[in-house]
């Protein structure tokens, strides 16, 4: 599993679920929901949010 670069902003994750390809904001501050399929991409912890797809790599 590739690792989330620390100065990373914006991040492309794949569902776990449907394969769905998503850019979502590394800190989000708000849960991030898969829009093909609503489950979970990501919670927000306060930093670095915690992802639960999985991650494909960092959008410039
Ligand atoms: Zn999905």
């Amino acid at each position: 599993m590739k690792k989330i670069p620390a100065d990373a902003s914006f991040i492309k994750v794949k569902c776990g679920d449907c394969s769905n390809g998503q850019v979502i904001f590394v800190k989000a501050a708000s849960k991030v929901l898969c829009l093909a399929c609503g489950s979970t991409l990501a919670n927000p912890t306060g930093g670095k949010a915690e992802i639960k797809g999985e991650f494909v790599g960092v959008v410039e």
